[in-house]
Formats: C-alpha cells, sequence, structure tokens
C-alpha cells in the first residue's frame, strides 16, 4: 500500500531564482526539504546547495519542498519528478521529519529501495548525523556531519555506474548494513566555507522568521548542555571573521532589495564581535532578528539593542528555574537577574518574551519546578511596569534523551513517565499575561523512540509515512510492531549502538561519567 502524496509544479515568484536549463547529459540533483515552502525556504541547506550545485558544471540542481497539509510534493523549478532524477538530497532537522521523508519517497514511486535504483536518495542533517540507523530503509546514503565538505564528493560519485559502492568506502557517508567507522565532515574555517550570499527570497509569501537575509554567523558550541543533541554533535564552535560577515551583509541585501538581516547560531553572544556587529547595524538602520538566547548572555544594553534592531519578541531559554539541576546541565544563571531582564524587556518595548522551559530531569520535582517559574511570574508581573497582555510565552517541552549527549542512556520511557509534568504546567500557569504551551507527550517519546532507535526502529518509520503521520497510527504501530518489547525503550541503552558506527569526536567516557553525575547528584 502507498500513500497517494501528490505532486505539483508550483514555481513562486522570488528572487534570487537559478535560471539554468541544463542539458540533457547533466547529473539531476533534487534538493528537498520536508517543510512547507515558507519553512523551507528559511533553510541554509537549501539556500546553500542550490546556489553551490547550480554553480557547477554539468550538474543542474532542483528545489522540492512538501504540503503536509495537502500531502503534495511541490517542484519549486522545473517540472521534474523527483523519480527522474539522478539524486536526492534531504535535509532532515529533526528524527519526526523521518515518517514523512518515508511518506514523501512511498508516494513519489521511490521507495522501497533498491540497490542501485536511482534517484539515490541522500539524507543529512543533525539529527542523521546523531544517529543514522532509523533511517536505513529510506536513505542510500546519510551524510555525517556538514555539507560543504562532501558535496564535491558525493557528485564526483554520483558519476560512477554504481555509486554506492563508491560511498560505501568513504568516511564521511554511510550507507547501509553499516559497515567500519565513519567520522564527522567538518568545516574547519567558515571563512572559506561557501555561503550563499545569493539567496532564494519569497515575493508573496511570508517566510519563516519573517523577510531578510539569513546569515550563519557561527556554527558549534561551546556550552554542552547536557540535554542539547546541537551542541555536542556540531561542536566544535567556530565562527566567522566580523570582515567576512560585514561582507555577506553589505553584498546579500544589495542582492534581495532589504534591510533585515535574520542570524543563524546556536550561541549568538559566544561571537566575540556580536554587540559590536549589532550596534553597527543599529547605526545603519539595518533590523535584525537574533536566535534564542542563554539568559547569563544578556544584560540590559544587550536587551535594548535587540529592541533597537527590530525584534518584537525577544526567546529566552533559561529551561529550568531550579540551580542545582540548570548548573550540571550547563544552564547556570541568576534568577534575580533573569527578572531584572523580563521587566527590561517590556520596558524596552518588546511586546513578548518567549521563555523555552525544560522539565522531566532525572530528581526534579516539577512542584518545586513550577512554582519556582510561578514566582517569577509573579514578580515580574508586580514590578510596577507595564506588561502587555500575553507578555510572557512559555514553550514548555520534556527532557527527550538524544544520541550523542549524557542523557542517551535514558530510555524513551523515561520521556513517558513525566506526561504529567506538562499537565501540572499547563493547570499552574497562565493567565493574562502569560501563554503556556506544551508540546504533546506522545510525539516527544516518538522523537526518543526514532532519536535513539537502531535499524529495527526503521520500520515503524516506514510504516508510519505509509499510513500517515497521526497519533492514532502512531500508537498502532507500536502496538502491532510490539514496539514496547525492544529492550531499549524501557531500559535504555549500556551500549548505544551508533557509538559502534560513528565517530563524532566526542569521548564516550564523558558522555558516561557526566550521565552518572547528573543523575546521582540532580536533586
Ligand atoms: S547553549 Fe544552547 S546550543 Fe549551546 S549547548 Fe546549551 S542549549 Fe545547546
Amino acid at each position: 500500500m502507498y500513500p497517494l502524496v501528490g505532486f505539483v509544479c508550483k514555481p513562486r515568484r522570488e528572487v534570487g531564482k537559478v535560471l539554468k536549463k541544463g542539458r540533457p547529459s547533466d547529473l539531476k540533483i533534487g534538493i528537498l526539504t520536508p517543510m512547507p515552502y515558507e519553512a523551507a525556504v528559511s533553510s541554509l541547506f537549501m539556500q546553500l546547495a542550490y546556489y553551490y550545485l547550480n554553480s557547477l558544471e554539468n550538474i543542474v540542481a532542483f528545489r522540492y519542498v512538501y504540503d503536509g497539509e495537502e500531502d503534495v510534493v511541490e517542484a519549486l523549478d522545473a517540472c521534474l519528478n523527483p523519480k527522474n532524477l539522478d539524486a536526492l538530497l534531504i535535509s532532515a532537522s529533526f528524527e519526526l521529519d523521518y515518517p514523512y521523508i518515508a511518506r514523501i519517497l512511498a508516494g513519489l514511486g521511490i521507495l522501497p529501495r533498491k540497490d542501485t535504483a536511482r534517484p539515490i536518495v541522500v539524507v543529512g542533517g543533525l539529527s542523521p548525523t546523531s544517529n543514522p540507523l532509523p533511517l536505513s530503509k529510506i536513505a542510500d546514503v546519510v551524510v555525517i556531519g556538514e555539507a560543504e565538505p562532501i558535496l564535491d564528493k558525493l557528485i564526483d560519485l554520483l558519476g560512477y555506474s554504481n555509486p554506492l559502492s563508491k560511498m560505501r568506502e568513504e568516511e564521511n557517508l554511510m550507507t547501509f548494513p553499516p559497515e567500519g567507522l565513519k567520522r564527522k565532515a567538518l568545516v574547519r574555517d567558515l571563512d572559506n566555507a561557501f555561503f550563499p550570499i545569493t539567496q532564494t527570497h519569497p515575493l508573496d509569501e511570508e517566510p519563516a522568521y519573517g523577510h531578510g537575509l539569513r546569515i550563519e554567523i557561527s556554527r558549534g558550541c561551546r556550552r554542552f548542555c547536557a540535554f542539547c543533541l546541537e551542541g555536542h554533535v556540531s561542536a566544535p564552535f567556530r565562527y566567522r571573521s566580523l570582515s567576512r560577515v560585514e561582507d555577506i551583509i553589505s553584498k546579500g541585501l544589495k542582492l534581495i532589495l532589504l534591510k533585515r538581516v535574520i542570524f543563524y547560531s546556536l550561541s549568538f553572544f559566544d561571537v566575540p564581535y556580536a554587540e559590536t556587529l549589532l550596534e553597527k547595524l543599529v547605526s545603519e538602520g539595518v533590523e535584525f532578528s537574533v536566535p534564542s538566547l542563554r539568559p547569563d548572555y544578556l544584560t540590559e544594553k544587550r536587551v535594548e539593542l535587540i529592541a533597537r534592531g527590530g525584534q518584537r519578541t525577544l526567546t529566552i531559554a533559561p529551561e529550568i528555574l531550579i540551580p542545582e539541576i540548570s548548573c550540571p546541565i550547563g544552564k547556570c544563571f541568576d534568577i534575580e537577574s533573569l527578572k531584572e531582564l523580563l521587566i527590561h524587556s517590556a520596558l524596552a518595548g518588546f511586546r513578548h518574551v518567549k521563555l523555552y522551559l525544560m522539565t522531566g530531569f532525572p530528581k526534579e520535582d516539577v512542584e518545586v519546578s513550577v512554582n519556582a517559574i510561578g514566582k517569577l511570574i509573579q514578580e515580574v508581573l508586580k514590578a510596577g511596569v507595564r506588561i502587555p497582555p500575553n507578555f510572557l510565552r512559555l514553550s514548555v517541552n520534556l527532557l527527550v534523551p538524544k544520541p550523542w549527549t549524557p542523557f542517551q542512556y535514558l530510555p524513551p520511557q523515561h520521556v513517558k513517565q513525566k506526561e504529567g509534568n506538562l499537565r501540572l504546567f499547563q493547570k499552574s500557569l497562565g493567565g493574562k499575561c502569560v501563554e503556556v504551551e506544551t508540546h504533546s507527550a506522545d510525539w516527544l517519546f516518538a522523537q526518543a523512540l526514532i532519536g535513539l532507535g537502531d535499524a529495527r526502529i526503521s520500520n515503524l518509520v516506514v510504516e508510519l509515512g505509509v499510513r500517515g503521520v497521526t497519533l492514532g497510527n502512531l500508537k498502532r504501530l507500536i502496538r502491532e510492531l510490539k514496539i514496547d518489547e525492544l529492550r531499549y525503550v524501557k531500559e535504555g541503552w549500556e551500549e548505544p549502538p551508533w557509538m559502534k558506527y560513528l565517530d563524532l569526536g566526542i569521548n564516550p567516557k564523558y558522555l558516561e561519567t557526566r550521565y552518572r553525575i547528573l543523575v546521582s547528584n540532580t536533586n
């Protein structure tokens, strides 16, 4: 049974589109972002791969997006069905992208995979890098690490009559069943890496994060928060030089005829010149938006600067307000200072402050967590400054154990056991000036199930995609495929299977030792 995923040609009115017809002999490469157009256009991988590949001789690259509501794959460039391509590059940010990818591939007749069939399906991203095994029934190849150093190699290998046999030997590419140890492809010097200064920019739709030039100012993070896959898998921390960033901004803004910059960074104020750069942009009348920030990196001056850059919602990620937990996990900050910053944000003109919170840490008393955030909210509301309606937006997540983090040893079942925490947050907080958004515990459990799974979980991923990515189907499949009987689901891994095949530069002893400390010392 195959899903009836539609395929339509839906080019948009865009600035920066590549007009390359290509020749019949050219390699035809698709770049699929399994998200709606408005979100996909914000994907720097899509922008990078589209411009880089189209700059090469003998290659022509096309973009595809997926509208989940309509269940339709949309071709943004030539009206060419992806099944007629030589290769399809898919970027997957999260584990829950995988069933959608399976659905798209099955619907287009590209699944099940056959050994030498084209298009070759190549999947990459942080989640696939951390654990490629759940993709074993979907992807022919998973890129381990970053795209820039591997794109040329991939293209070279696609020229062979049996590219997979060649790719199997590459140290940054994993094929299935996995063989040998694969290492992370890494850009050592971001200044010398290709960056898409020209970017496609929609004229009719509002993209995610708004209109503007997207720029990745840094990559990696030096903070290694214990729950954070991104921080661990994308290490080490690197940043573009100020002169390179200024060059990208001045050229890029001229091309899109806008005066707004959207910064991508895991750890924005770790970039030594970040504040100076924002000051310069403000003085030049260029607006900007910065990503979510650690509370300990914020000062009143920075809050004001961001407000003057035109941002209306400030996003801060304190995670938890219990120092006995927040410090060991890597998010140590002073709660009193956070309170002052929230008050100052209202004074600086922010309409909203979004707070990313996390619950479900080992030995956390959730009532204490909820009371701590409740107390903070009350103190902000009583500070005597005008607080706009729905000023505080709490986004509450459960701790989801991820590969290559110290929490990788927790079982997925841990997520299920903490479901009640979300209800308590919902019930206890909220009010005229506070909105509380919680995530579905079932989908967070599915995230852990897939993210921490081995090749066996790929069956669930494919079936969920084929039947339809709904909670009902997820629950039915967990029963039918007896997923609960897989040992790791309830007991976790002692020796996580992905570690046998990957070297991401993270010492396993660090993971084990930190996990033991977190489980025993977090009160
Ligand atoms: S600071 Fe943010 S990005 Fe960096 S490790 Fe911590 S949570 Fe992850």
